[in-house]
């Protein structure tokens, strides 16, 4: 069952977004060799409690495994979505997707950024580099009138052309009272296809994209999803509301760019 939001309701869903939007800013700031995913995990915490929200990931239950037990997603290198924040220090050269989630005033934000610690090959850069960009021609696919395969085609094309991989057995997904509502949005298809988009569609678009093969696992803590080929894998996600007829992007990597600066 698809909802279609209203435009307060809209208003709603943006102002949970840019709580995770200023949250990620946060957390670029700390982002550096040495640093650890829980210390990265407690500030999102603080963070999002300070600010009247709750962090959604926190508790949601898996079918493989406990309830995952922080509050964002730190997910090193290979490990592609999911990853458990633990103790041990980022490396120079590491690669780290921060997924975060909040429940604000009962709507929920999403959004995923993949830092780079200290200086990143350039090889791993371009990964980087292209996912974002799969993510933006996804969003410009999202108009009233195109259906859900447009956003796939839109960023499997552009992964694929580079020789990446597009992760299949996750997608991005409707979000609103809801952190996982229909549709289901992957990122492959075909144009034409699938679901036609209205306004008031409110969907997350989030390439999981791998430097080699697409094949992934899943680890035995239940939930942690590495690539199979243990190449790195990077993950951009914004929530978006298709309002006035084309998206609207409801997240904010703002805050992270302007710490990071604008690096791809
Ligand atoms: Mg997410
Ligand atoms: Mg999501």
């Amino acid at each position: 069952m698809v909802y279609l939001k209203t435009e307060d309701e809209i208003e709603l869903l943006r102002q949970a977004n840019l709580l995770v939007g200023r949250t990620l800013g946060e957390i670029a700031k700390i982002i550096k060799p040495g640093v650890t995913t829980n210390q990265i995990d407690k500030l999102a915490d603080t963070f999002i409690r300070d600010n009247g929200a709750t962090p959604t990931f926190k508790g949601v239950p898996s079918p493989y495994g406990g309830p995952f037990p922080a509050s964002v997603c730190c997910s090193v290198n290979s490990q592609v979505v999911h990853g458990i924040p633990n103790d041990n220090p980022l490396k120079e050269g590491d690669i780290v997707s921060v997924d975060c989630g909040t429940l604000l005033n009962g709507f929920n934000g999403d959004s995923c950024y993949t830092f780079c610690v200290g200086e990143v090959s350039d090889e791993v850069k371009q990964l980087l580099k292209t996912t974002k960009e799969s993510l933006y021609l996804g969003i410009k696919a999202a108009i009233a009138g195109h259906r859900i395969g447009d956003i796939g085609e839109a960023v499997q094309s552009h992964c694929e052309k580079q020789g990446y991989g597009v992760v299949r057995e996750l997608t991005g997904h409707g979000i609103g009272r809801e952190m996982h509502e229909d549709p289901m949005v992957p990122n492959y298809g075909h144009r034409g296809n699938g679901m036609l988009i209205h306004n008031g569609l409110c969907i997350a678009i989030e390439p999981m994209i791998t430097m080699g093969k697409r094949d992934i696992y899943i680890d035995e803590d239940g939930w942690t999803i590495y690539t199979r080929d243990g190449q790195p894998a990077a993950h951009f996600e914004h929530t978006i509301a298709v309002h006035h007829g084309k998206a609207d992007i409801m997240s904010s990597f703002e805050e992270v760019e302007k710490i990071e600066g604008k690096l791809y």
